[in-house]
């Protein structure tokens, strides 16, 4: 809890997650100083795919509980952030088609709509022309379509950046350097800040350790477990289609029979997405999955094969043993908060993970539930 005439609250990871939680203090009146080892947005934040999917976690009543919360926080996000910064994070209310290539997938997919349904989603069947007609990308070849129209996307760097610079304007700060612990420990589970790499000390009232798939590494500066690993995930980026190309639809599509998955978005290129790698922290691309992409891709678009590509990135996802993230106080601290852990998900639940953040650090409590997610559960294993 930050007490009364408190100075900063520390948050090491300038992320989504990071960046936010600052924005959401900065707004009522609390200072932070965010320490980043590399650059704000530098990680997985920076290249994301940037699609908000409340069904990714549709088997975990904790997850699905928070996920209206956080798509209603993106919503007002979308209209207060470029207000405050002028800057446009893409955030679009897109369609999303979950295609069926074979008629095994169809029924796998018509089984997945009922599901949803009953859960109060609603969702059109389209039939191959009807799902075409949306988008031209989208091969002939296949059985079906399930349209969903609460998926939006944005682009993660911007959301990031804008987040950061719409809090400095409110008084917090950045600062460059690695963090390599906490500060001196005190009495009743407090420390005093966080220690640089180069012997500075950072001081402040509250810790928020929100480093993403390093956030592993401060299981030694707690002394308890936090068990965090790093997936790399490659996308190849293709190049803006020429105007004979079809409408310029921003859209989802994926196809349940491959994993295929290519996003159309407004402000950057088509994205074909994405591997899923354990390979430590390296976070290089390869030509290997270059071609693996783009061939799982093409089961989805004829357009793939003929399209210039124009990147491809490498980040790294953090993963936990039970794909929760760890959200709330650092086991046996005070004034440590641990916010990290959220896979694939991570931009989708970032607004909710922040404000929570926010409310437990400033009050020591949230209306926001996050008690299934407490990181004391990783001492249990
Ligand atoms: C290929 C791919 C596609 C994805 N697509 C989506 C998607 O479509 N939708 C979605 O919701 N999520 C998606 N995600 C997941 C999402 O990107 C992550 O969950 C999210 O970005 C994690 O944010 P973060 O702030 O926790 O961590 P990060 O963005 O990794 O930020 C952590 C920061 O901490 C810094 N740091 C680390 N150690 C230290 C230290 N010791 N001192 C100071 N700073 C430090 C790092 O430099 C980094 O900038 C995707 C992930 C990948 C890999």
């Amino acid at each position: 809890m930050v007490a009364a005439n408190s100075g900063e609250v520390v948050i090491v990871g300038g992320g989504v997650i990071g960046c936010l939680t600052a924005y959401f203090l900065a707004i009522r009146g609390v200072k932070s100083v965010v320490v980043e080892a590399d650059a704000i947005a530098s990680g997985a934040s920076g290249t994301s795919g940037g699609w908000l999917t409340p069904y990714s976690h549709e088997c975990d009543p904790a997850m699905i509980a928070l996920s209206p919360a956080s798509l209603a926080l993106h919503r007002e996000l979308a209209d207060a952030l470029p207000q405050e910064t002028g800057i446009d994070h893409g955030f679009e209310e897109t369609p999303h088609l979950r295609c069926a290539l074979t008629e095994d997938g169809a029924s796998d997919l018509i089984e997945w709509q009922a599901a949803r349904t009953r859960e109060g989603a609603v969702m059109d069947w389209l039939a191959p022309a009807e799902a075409r007609a949306l988008t031209p990308w989208l091969t002939a070849d296949i059985v079906g379509a399930i349209r969903s129209d609460n998926e939006p996307m944005l682009d993660s760097y911007r959301l990031t950046i804008s987040a950061m610079q719409a809090a400095e304007k409110y008084g917090a700060r950045v600062l460059t350097g690695k963090v390599a612990g906490l500060g001196a420990a005190g009495a009743a589970g407090r420390c005093s800040g966080v220690l640089l790499e180069d012997g500075t000390e950072v001081f402040g009232d509250a810790v928020l350790l929100a480093m993403g798939p390093w956030t592993g590494q401060a299981a030694e500066w707690i002394g308890s477990p936090l068990p965090i690993t790093p997936q790399r995930g490659q996308m190849v980026y293709l190049a803006a289609p020429s105007e004979d190309d079809g409408p310029d639809l921003a859209v989802g599509l994926s196809a349940v029979d491959t994993g295929g998955s290519i996003l159309r978005k407004r402000l950057t290129d088509t994205i074909v997405a994405a591997t899923r790698e354990g390979v430590g922290f390296d976070r290089s691309t390869t030509r290997e999955a270059r071609d693996w992409l783009l061939e799982r891709g093409a089961t989805l678009s004829d357009r793939i094969m003929g399209a210039g590509i124009s990147g491809q990135t490498a980040c790294l996802r953090p993963l936990t043993p039970d794909g929760k993230p760890y959200v709330g106080a650092a086991p046996g601290w005070e004034n440590v908060h641990i916010a990290a852990g959220h896979a694939s998900e991570g931009i989708h639940y970032a607004p909710v993970t922040a404000m929570a953040m926010a409310d437990l650090i400033t009050s020591g409590a949230s209306d926001i539930d996050v008690s299934a997610l407490d990181p004391a559960r990783a001492i249990a294993g």
